[in-house]
Formats: C-alpha cells, sequence, structure tokens
C-alpha cells in the first residue's frame, strides 16, 4: 500500500500549505506488514521524523511527523487517508480472546463450586451420621442430633449452591459490558458482536455502510 502525501489534488493525503512541495512525500508497506517507509520526494522544505529531517525512514505509531515547518501529523493520520484501519483491528484479536477466555472462567468456576454445595449436603450427612452411630450406639439424644443435621445440611448446602449460581450472571453481564466498548469497529466504533476476530478479519472491511473501513491492509 501506498499513500501519496503533498499539495497536488491526486495525493491521497493533501495538504493545503505554502512550504508542502506538489508530490512531497510518500508512505509505503508491504501488505501483511506492519512496518511503513517513509519517503521524501526531493521536496522543498523537507520531510521530519521526531524533528530529525530524513530522506527515507521506517516509522512506527509513535513517532512524531512534519511536513515543512508547519504540518504536524503522526502514522494513524496519514494512514487514515487511505481508510487504513489494519493496525487497530490487529490490536482486537486479544481483546476477543481474553473475552472467550473469561467468559469460560466464570461458567467453568460457576460449574465446580455449584456442584460442590450441592454435593456436601449429601455427604455431610452421611459421615455425621455413622460418626454419631458409632458414639452413640442408640442413644435417642443423637439420633436426633443426626436426624437434624440430615436435613439442615441440604437446606444450607441448595442455599448456597443457589448463592453462587445467582452471581453468574452478573459477572457475566459486567464482562459482557465492557467488551461492548472493547470490542468495536476503530474507526466507526460499532460494536462487533461476538463474532470471532478472524471471522471479522475474512471480512477485510468494517460492514457500516458509512464507514467501509479496511480491517486489512490492502
Ligand atoms: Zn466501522
Amino acid at each position: 500500500m501506498i499513500v501519496k502525501i503533498g499539495k497536488a489534488p491526486d495525493n491521497d493525503y493533501k495538504i493545503e500549505d505554502a512550504q508542502i512541495s506538489r508530490y512531497h512525500a510518500r508512505l509505503s508497506a508491504e501488505p501483511q506488514q506492519t512496518d511503513w517507509l517513509l519517503e521524501d520526494l526531493d521536496s522543498a522544505n523537507g520531510t521530519f521524523v521526531n524533528g530529525i529531517q530524513i530522506v527515507r525512514k521506517r516509522i512506527t505509531a509513535g513517532d512524531e511527523i512534519r511536513f515543512g515547518m508547519n504540518h504536524h501529523t503522526d502514522l494513524a493520520r496519514i494512514v487514515a487517508a487511505k481508510n487504513d484501519y489494519s493496525e487497530a483491528f490487529a490490536a482486537l484479536k486479544p481483546v476477543y480472546d481474553r473475552y472467550i477466555q473469561q467468559k469460560i472462567k466464570i461458567q467453568s468456576g460457576n460449574q465446580f463450586k455449584a456442584r460442590l454445595f450441592q454435593a456436601l449436603p449429601f455427604a455431610l450427612p452421611g459421615v455425621i451420621g455413622i460418626v454419631i452411630g458409632f458414639l452413640g450406639k442408640g442413644n435417642p439424644l443423637l439420633f436426633g442430633c443426626s436426624l437434624f443435621v440430615a436435613i439442615c445440611a441440604p437446606v444450607v448446602g441448595i442455599y448456597f449452591g443457589a448463592k453462587q449460581a445467582a452471581k453468574v450472571p452478573s459477572l457475566l453481564h459486567a464482562l459482557g459490558d465492557q467488551f461492548k466498548i472493547d470490542y468495536v469497529c476503530p474507526k466507526c466504533g460499532t460494536f462487533l458482536g461476538e463474532v470471532p476476530w478472524e471471522s471479522l478479519r475474512n471480512r477485510q472491511q468494517c460492514p457500516v455502510s458509512s464507514c467501509k473501513a479496511n480491517w486489512v491492509r490492502k
């Protein structure tokens, strides 16, 4: 991909400034690569990266770029002239992966705890009943205790199991809310849905008709 920079109307990144040459500079990148090459096209007033005049230089997102004396810009703004949002889109892959991991963690963590709470009330009275049976040898008071435990323990277990299960929707809800903020088109901000990042990459561009941002470098 090449971004043509200058004052002439057929540039991609047009700059209306007396100090800017008609064809001032060009920015280029190989498809699927993240590094960019900025080249000055023998302009009258020069191209600068982080304050230093350049002829050809590889640049990254953090570099401060200046054309002539007055036009300050950066990589993202130049690339946006070509509707290229591939770098910001690539950053969404870890957002999706983390969301899925956390979702599974909440769901499986809940299953384990809920099962534990459900199993306890049935295991506990059995154990206590056997112990009391050994100790009491038919003592009616201890038999009463055993019966009490056998009734109480399931109630307590079911209560905690239900309480644990009730926490899950709110945890998932909070996770989903954050995901809706983070997993959006880098240009128009539209939520991309619970669609795997790889599937979106295959679409190549934003489906919103007013946006059409390129998610993959052409
Ligand atoms: Zn969009």
